[in-house]
């Protein structure tokens, strides 16, 4: 032993605690006396004891209480009990207590030793047990930390390096992450931004559009323009239990792409405008020249009626070409109920040719919508032209217009043959038909990019919704009026 235990011993003035004292320093421990709860403290202050025995009264208290609440300090203190006599329960109480053991009267020295050495292995085994558990465990959890800590650097790195824009938001639109690119993007450098609302410190209205709408679910893509000239196509992605992941990817040389196709398309088309009013013109003229046989007669017609169509549709491209430009500025009141009613009546000898049921709703209080009236009429002509031209006979046609907070709602509901889902999103492509389009229906392909064209120079957005083999719903969403 090479630095001497202390023992305290807690006991009342009995002869038992000379023994035990005599006991213990024969056996080479170190042992204190205290004879009340003051004395108690005293000692323990001075240095923690490797054992205490107290008495099962000690100083007019329960010995079991004082042990209760020195173990409350000292979870691990070995204590043992002295009792003047083992009745039957005290083993019990003591273990109750959470104490190591007890002595009780008749005591001879060796079983006070030999209890008083037991316990203190045990003490001793317990503790080194919890020590190299601690160790352990604090070993495992450093490496866990480290492990987390590089993946997380890692993780950094990759984020910050990664060509798109990312910001992740928590579920109220705060900002929790966002890496290089975005602050390189809307110049937030130097600006502390993170954990801040992300509309007080980003504040692009496309940006804004995005994170409002897509938060009733309406809308995953949208598109985020800046004043240099930048277009970025951003996404909305909620994550369960952080929030929401907006990443940016850079469009402006797909843009550019379109920018240039638009251009090309307008000037073939303008540069075929004169060779074709040459054509038509010239095949009026041979029927003057002289008499033709019933064959030539006939081929000049065909002629005629390709030189039209060619004709129709180089002027189309032109239109979208001037639409797309944004030369279409006019704006005034428009009435939709009359617009509409004027499309229908057009179109009510096809709808009764096909049998088709026709319903036309208009509700009573539409908010005002300053618009051009003439475009207007082509959207509705263009949507209920391909709900008629599409649904096969004795379909079903329902067309609406209604109020949505404060935006127009034009829907064109119609029971023909839905359009693949991989293909929904290009109808609105130029010269883009549907591959299950029934077989035999004419047509170019540039109805529903006039339409998209329209919508969005009012400000708008368009969309359908449709299912193979059960229809298709045409929605327009048309801001209204201040
Ligand atoms: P046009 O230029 O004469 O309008 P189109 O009708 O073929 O020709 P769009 O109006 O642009 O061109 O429509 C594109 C394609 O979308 C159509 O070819 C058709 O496949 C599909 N489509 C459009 N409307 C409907 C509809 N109501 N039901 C089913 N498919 C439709
Ligand atoms: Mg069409």
């Amino acid at each position: 032993m090479a630095k001497q235990d202390l023992i305290v011993l807690a006991l009342n003035d009995l002869p038992v605690t000379d023994l035990m004292e005599r006991a213990l320093r024969a056996s080479e421990f170190e042992v204190v006396i205290v004879r009340d709860r003051a004395g108690l403290d005293r000692s323990i202050q001075e240095a923690i004891p490797a054992l205490m025995i107290i008495g099962e009264k000690f100083s007019e208290e329960s010995g079991l209480v004082v042990s209760t609440s020195i173990l409350e300090r000292f979870p691990t203190m070995p204590i043992l009990l002295f009792a003047v006599k083992d009745v039957p329960g005290l083993a019990r109480d003591v273990l109750k207590a959470g104490l190591s053991g007890y002595l009780a009267a008749p005591l001879k020295i060796d079983d006070i030793t030999e209890e008083v050495k037991r316990t203190l292995h045990r003490a001793r085994n317990l503790g080194d047990w919890v020590r190299r558990e601690v160790k352990r465990t604090t070993a495992s959890l450093e490496q866990k930390a480290k492990i987390s800590e590089a993946e997380r650097v890692k993780l950094e790195a990759i984020i910050a390096n990664i060509q798109d824009g990312v910001i992740v938001l928590d579920e109220t639109h705060h900002i929790l992450l966002v890496n290089q690119m975005v602050y390189d993007v809307f110049h937030l450098e130097g600006i502390p931004i993170l954990g801040k609302y992300v509309k007080d410190v980003i504040p692009n209205a496309d940006l804004s559009a995005l994170i409002d709408r897509a938060r009733d679910g309406a809308l995953k893509y949208h598109e985020i323009n800046f004043d240099d000239g930048r277009v970025f196509n951003a996404q909305y992605t909620p994550i369960a239990r952080i929030g929401s992941a907006v990443t940016m990817q850079d469009i402006s040389y797909l843009k550019e792409i379109d920018r240039l196709k638009n251009d090309f398309i307008h000037t073939v088309s303008h540069d075929l405008r004169s060779p074709l009013t040459a054509i038509l013109g010239y095949t009026e003229l041979v029927e003057r020249t002289g008499s033709l046989n019933e064959s030539q007669h006939e081929f000049l017609g065909r002629l005629q009626l390709s030189v039209q169509h060619m004709t129709g549709l180089v002027n189309e491209l032109l239109d979208l070409g001037r639409l797309e430009a944004g030369f279409d500025t006019r704006r005034e009141h428009v009435q939709l109920g009359n617009i509409l009613k004027y499309s229908l009546d057009v179109f009510d000898n096809q709808i009764k040719k096909k049998n088709i049921k026709l319903i036309s709703e208009v509700a009573a209080e539409l908010p005002p919508l300053r618009a051009n009236p003439i475009r207007i009429r082509q959207m509705i002509d263009n949507l209920v032209g391909n709900a008629i031209k599409y649904t096969p006979q004795h379909g079903k046609i329902k067309v609406s217009f209604s109020a949505q907070e404060n935006q127009i709602v034009f829907r064109v509901e119609d029971s023909g043959p839905g359009i693949p889902p991989e293909e929904q999103n290009r109808v609105f492509d130029k010269f883009f038909r549907a591959s299950n389009r029934p077989s035999g229906v004419e047509g170019t392909g540039l109805g529903l990019a006039i339409v998209k064209s329209i919508v969005q120079s009012h400000q708008g957005r368009v969309w359908v919704e449709s299912k193979v083999g059960v229809g298709s719903s045409f929605i327009v969403l048309l801001p209204a009026t201040d």
